[in-house]
């Protein structure tokens, strides 16, 4: 397809696991399928996260696996300006605003509406500095950290914020951003760029059309369209792929003690494609046939082309 652009877009918090390679090995057989372009961004924003030399690190895996961009690669943390002018552009059309609001303030804003935290669970923001009048709409019962440190800037969500997309694997989905997510943030407090301002800025500077991505960050498509939408920029069209889960069925992810893909060796990095291949539900390798990854690529680009583009052409799918 003339002007497809896919991306893979790992954080370099650790090196590829099995289900990272899931995503890259998706979005690679995509672009080559659409006889698109596929570009690698490292997703570093979060610095203080990242692993030093992971990235390198990340790119020699993905070259071992045969996975290689069409242009260099690039670094989300040299993106500053981009982002920087995108949340600009927001807080001049009155899309952003600042928030001074710690997390305690936020747990004790819902704690006053009788609502409790559960461990683990992320609070939809309660909107406490939406309003120009701050103060006025503090509960008496809430203590607020004073606002001496710098705020962090969050997007207004519009209220009737129903979206609904159609994912090309996953199929029609729809989510009420204002009530499950909310005011989500932009930029946090400490400087850092928020995830969702850096991916949809990154994709649009880019001109991605097509993202391939885990399935666990399909929630996050509705604030996503959302943004592009209060910044103009086109939405991709979406594909979210299945999750490789560990033996107690949770995602396979570093926090869960994922190993890293030891791909140095072509064996080994091709029985690594073969797991994700098969996460992905394509044929199994052909033991004599493919002696290096490039030749077990191949044949997949093909069962690819039937399964995602021509048959979602043809509308059988
Ligand atoms: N950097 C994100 C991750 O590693 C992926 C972002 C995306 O593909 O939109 O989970």
């Amino acid at each position: 397809m003339a002007g497809y652009r896919g991306r893979f877009a790992p954080s370099p918090t650790g090196l590829l696991h099995a289900g990272s390679l899931v995503a890259a090995l998706a979005s690679w057989l995509d672009a080559r399928a659409h006889h698109g372009v596929w570009l690698v961004r490292i997703e570093d924003v979060d610095l203080p996260r990242c692993e030093a030399g992971a990235d390198q690190h990340i790119l020699r895996q993905l070259a071992d696996c045969g996975l290689h961009p069409d242009e260099p690669p690039t670094w989300q943390s040299r993106h500053a300006t981009w982002y920087d002018q995108a949340l600009t552009r927001l807080i001049e059309q009155h899309d952003a605003y600042a928030c001074h609001c710690s997390r305690k303030d936020i747990e004790q804003a819902w704690a006053a509406r009788g609502v409790v935290k559960a461990r683990h669970q992320e609070l939809v923001y309660p909107g406490t500095c939406r309003t120009s009048q701050r103060q006025a709409s503090l509960s008496a019962t809430t203590s607020f950290t004073a606002p001496t440190r710098s705020p962090a800037w969050r997007f207004k969500v519009p209220d009737d914020s129903l979206v609904s997309w159609v994912d090309r694997r996953l199929g029609a989905c729809a989510q009420q951003v204002h009530t499950s997510v909310g005011d989500c943030v932009l930029r946090r407090a400490d400087g850092v760029w928020a995830y969702q301002l850096a991916v949809v800025t990154d994709d649009a500077r880019q001109g991605i059309t097509h993202v391939v991505r885990g399935e666990d960050l399909a929630d996050n498509t509705p604030r996503q369209i959302l943004l592009q939408q209060a910044l103009h920029w086109p939405t991709p069209v979406y594909l979210h792929t299945p999750l490789v889960r560990n033996a107690a069925g949770e995602k396979l992810s570093k926090q869960h003690g994922a190993p890293p893909l030891d791909t140095q060796r072509p064996a080994n990095a091709l029985a690594a494609l073969a797991g994700a291949a098969h996460t992905l539900g394509l044929s199994r390798l052909n033991a004599q046939g493919a002696a290096t990854p490039a030749d077990a690529l191949q044949p997949w680009v093909r069962e690819w082309h039937h399964r995602w583009v021509l048959s979602l052409q043809s509308g059988s799918q």
